[in-house]
């Protein structure tokens, strides 16, 4: 690269020549082509940079869902530990007409049968059920008889489905013998064909974004997530990479087409439609959940709305992290046509959200009409038509 001390006229003095296919130095953009100039007031910080939207576009907020929504992925944790936090969290609920909240907080033995004991005994039976947990630490010999002995006590007290197994399974989790635990470990197949023998559900989180598998740079998408937060880097080799943990998770699914499995997080494909239909075509027992990833549903909208309508029968809503004010946000997307809105999580995405507007049919399947094919354990009764 060149500087430039007066090009074209002095009006890009102190600019600097790049080369075609080169990016311009950091702290300059490019200003003409090939021409790259530091701005003249010091820039504020990504953290700092959010400009108000001059956009005048018609603007629908949408509070609570159109249909009775099921919340395949909740984490409630210690709101189910009283009967206080059971009614701030039916409250809630409320408001936003999530009908039901599946508890995937991976509870077994007595906290499983404390938290549907509380349920059970208040006007609120119906508006929670659980996933029970299965303990993937220490595979080895007899394990497998153990968990499942366990998973049919949890169905007794009354789990409707496993999960949410956590992405602690293939990235770290170790055997007896001090290895990885595999995702497709031959080891753990007795409780898979067990899981479709129950008629549970299996949700399960592989992985994480594959950016936190990548350089922290300013290329990275993620780059202030992963800033922020130490833990979701996966850099560092002793974790295996994200392409041999989607192929590891991907032959599980194979391996037992008569068990349900739900992918959570649109198995972390929702950045690649294209990869995540080839998926679903080749395995029909998979279905996918859209907790946490409404930012690359929101930032593509033509393509979301295809997807969204080929796969109809294949999705399920979910949140994750349980904070009444962001399903709105989900609500939005999916049932508006608006556009250019902001995100509730700016560590997620620095860009904004657009409304795929989905026709009636494909919001009953993906608020709650999949969720109840799938998983006998739910209440039945009562649901529009
Ligand atoms: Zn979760």
């Amino acid at each position: 690269m060149i500087v430039v001390a007066a090009a074209q006229g002095g009006r890009f003095a102190g600019a600097t020549q790049i080369q075609p296919g080169e990016d311009c130095p950091p702290g300059t953009t490019e200003v003409r082509p090939r021409t790259c100039q530091a701005p003249s007031t010091p820039p504020p910080s990504i953290l700092d940079y959010r400009p108000d939207s001059t956009l005048v576009t018609p603007a629908h907020k949408v509070p609570r869902a159109k249909f009775p929504a099921i919340d395949f992925h909740g984490h409630p944790q210690r709101l189910l530990g009283s009967a206080d936090g059971l009614a701030s969290l039916v409250a809630s609920l409320d408001s936003l007409n999530v009908r039901v909240m599946i508890a995937a907080d991976n509870m077994s033995g007595d906290r499983l049968q404390n938290a549907v004991t509380l349920v059970q005994g208040t006007p609120y039976k119906d508006r929670v059920r659980m996933l029970a947990g299965i303990d993937l630490r220490g595979v080895g010999p007899g394990w497998a008889e153990r968990a499942i002995k366990q998973l049919e006590a949890d169905v007794k007290v009354g789990a409707v489905g496993v999960g949410e197994i956590s992405k602690g399974f293939g990235l770290s989790i170790t055997k007896a013998d001090g290895t990885r635990l595999k995702i497709d470990d031959p080891d753990l197949d007795p409780v898979w064909d067990a899981c479709a023998r129950l008629k549970l559900p299996v949700f399960i989180h592989t992985a994480d974004p594959q950016e936190f598998f990548e350089p922290i740079d300013a290329k990275n998408e993620r780059w202030l997530e992963l800033s922020l937060f130490s833990d979701r880097r996966y850099q560092d080799q002793r974790f295996p990479r994200f392409e041999e943990l989607m192929a590891e998770r991907d032959r599980l699914f194979k391996k037992h087409p008569r068990t349900q499995f739900v992918a959570a997080h649109m198995g972390w494909h929702a950045n690649d439609l294209g990869r995540l239909g080839k998926l679903l075509d080749s395995m029909p027992n998979v279905s996918t959940e859209v907790g946490a990833v409404l930012y690359d549903i929101g930032r593509q909208p033509r393509a979301a709305r295809e997807f969204f309508i080929k796969y109809q029968d294949r999705l399920l809503f979910g949140k994750d992290s349980f904070q009444p004010e962001e399903y709105p946000y989900y609500w939005r997307v999916f049932e508006t046509k608006d556009e250019y809105f902001n995100y509730y999580r700016g560590y997620h995405a620095f860009w904004k959200l657009y409304g795929i507007d989905l026709p009636d049919p494909v919001l009953k399947k993906l608020y709650f009409q999949n969720a109840l094919k799938l998983t006998p354990g739910l209440p039945h009764d009562g649901w529009p038509r």
